[in-house]
């Protein structure tokens, strides 16, 4: 098992988008992840599982990927990228994702 850590920032294209913890997300929006392109911000819900924090950050990855690149990505097949792929990293890469370098959301 090899442990990496989560980056602050993700660069796709010329867009770089921080990384942060929401505390609040699931309340304010009953989401546990969302990307906002134009703050560009991406926000995990720091109390979900640790597989869960994957898949959600993969997911909103995802959206960007698909925004940049003009993919036009569903929301399903987002999902299910975003699921596939977490299977490839964690399950066959061996790959421990560590989140300590995350902060929670600052405005
Ligand atoms: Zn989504």
């Amino acid at each position: 098992m090899v442990k990496i850590k989560v980056p602050q920032k993700i660069k796709i294209a010329t867009h770089e988008y921080r990384v942060e913890f929401n505390p609040l997300i699931r309340h304010e929006e009953n989401l546990t992840g969302s990307a906002n392109h134009l703050r560009q911000r991406i926000q995990v819900d720091p109390l979900i599982a640790p597989s869960q924090k994957l898949v959600t950050l993969l997911h909103e990855v995802n959206h960007v990927i698909s925004d940049v690149y003009s993919c036009k990505l569903g929301e399903d097949e987002i999902d299910k990228m975003a699921q596939g792929f977490a299977e490839l990293l964690a399950d066959n890469f061996n790959l421990q994702f560590d989140w300590s370098d995350i902060k929670e959301l600052s405005l």
